[in-house]
């Protein structure tokens, strides 16, 4: 009989919108884990000790490792402090504001012997895998994403997103870009960009990429953050004369038009898995490259006023 294992306790930091919707139902879900805090400033969860900040929780809390779902730009110094208390860390995308702050997060990590593990949920979805698996060893003559979603319905009341370090339309776009890096790993050069950006805001609304991947492959992204009505995630590319094409942001995959069977996995539950694996083996999980490509493109980006943004 399989040994019982005591299940590993996570307190999770920044109770927004993925925090409630993702972490805290795959954590309530995941056996080999289980809530052991949470710190918000202005939000609470039942059932479990709460603390308003980290500091506070890191000095008088329940040991646990840390699960911090706050914006990008919140995550250097809050990475630094649980890294300083020996906390195995799991970030959620994008790992940080800068390529700087997760070079210097990994590097605390390392030193200290923690678990790092900077997630992206969209590599988790169910058509992520089998399509990288089908690519495998063919030739790609072009790539073309469409990420078309409404900011008002995914990030409501969020003012981060608009604010420096908040990367707008790159905040979903990334999702792509990490889909993007799974399926065609290797070179990804940005050798045009155009950002969108509202006159009220500092972040854009919008984005077109020029990109070269490997072998020189041609790849265009569209990210756009305006689209009511149906939501758009999609990735297609084009190998070996056939068609591939990913949607719902990897949740189903379709080869030369035929729905593949990809089962139902969800991202977050997979997350926590794999959070446990690297815990048990005491092994980091960070890849930067896409955001590379957001700081690329923000480094050579065109940037276009467009409209005010009014929420
Ligand atoms: P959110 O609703 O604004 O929640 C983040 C929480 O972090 C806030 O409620 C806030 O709680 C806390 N916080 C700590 N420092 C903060 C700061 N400097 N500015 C703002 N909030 C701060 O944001 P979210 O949508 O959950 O996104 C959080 C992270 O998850 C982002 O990196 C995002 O890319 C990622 N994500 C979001 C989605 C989505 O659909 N929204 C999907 C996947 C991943 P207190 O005020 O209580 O401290």
């Amino acid at each position: 009989m399989a040994e019982a294992v005591d299940p590993i306790p996570v307190a999770v930091v920044g109770v927004g919108k993925i925090a409630r919707d993702q972490h805290l139902p795959a954590i309530a879900g995941e056996p080999r884990m289980r809530l052991a805090a949470a710190v918000s400033r202005n939000a609470s969860v039942d059932g479990v000790p709460n603390f308003v900040d980290l500091e506070t929780y890191l000095a008088a809390g329940p040991k646990a490792a840390v699960a911090l779902c706050t914006p990008p730009s919140a995550r250097l110094e809050a990475s630094l402090q649980a890294i300083a208390a020996g906390r195995d860390l799991l970030i959620e995308k994008p790992p940080a504001a800068t390529l700087g702050e997760i070079e210097t997060i990994r590097g605390a990590a390392e030193a200290a012997g923690v678990v790092l593990f900077a997630t992206w949920h969209s590599r988790f979805a169910p058509g992520v895998a089998p399509a990288a698996d089908w690519l495998k060893g063919r030739a790609v003559e072009r790539v073309a994403i469409t990420w078309k979603e409404d900011v008002r319905r995914w990030h409501p009341g969020q003012d981060w997103v608009w604010r420096p370090g908040g990367f707008g339309v790159f905040d979903p776009g990334i999702n792509a870009l990490s889909i993007l890096t799974e399926i065609l790993p290797g070179q990804m050069h940005v050798a045009a960009a155009r950002l969108e950006v509202p006159e009220n805001c500092a972040m854009p609304i919008g984005a077109e990429l020029a990109m070269r991947g490997p072998e020189n492959v041609p790849v265009s992204a569209v990210f756009d953050w305006r689209q009511e009505g149906p939501q758009t995630w999609d990735i297609e590319v084009v190998a070996d004369g056939r068609s591939l094409k990913l949607s719902h942001g990897g949740g189903t995959l379709e080869i030369d038009g035929q729905a593949v069977d990809v089962g139902g996995k969800s991202e977050y539950p997979s997350i926590y898995r794999r959070f446990a694996e690297l815990i048990a083996t005491r092994q980091s999980d960070v890849d930067i490259a896409p955001l590379r490509i957001c700081a690329d493109a923000f480094l050579l980006g065109d940037r276009v006023p467009v409209a005010a943004f009014i929420e």
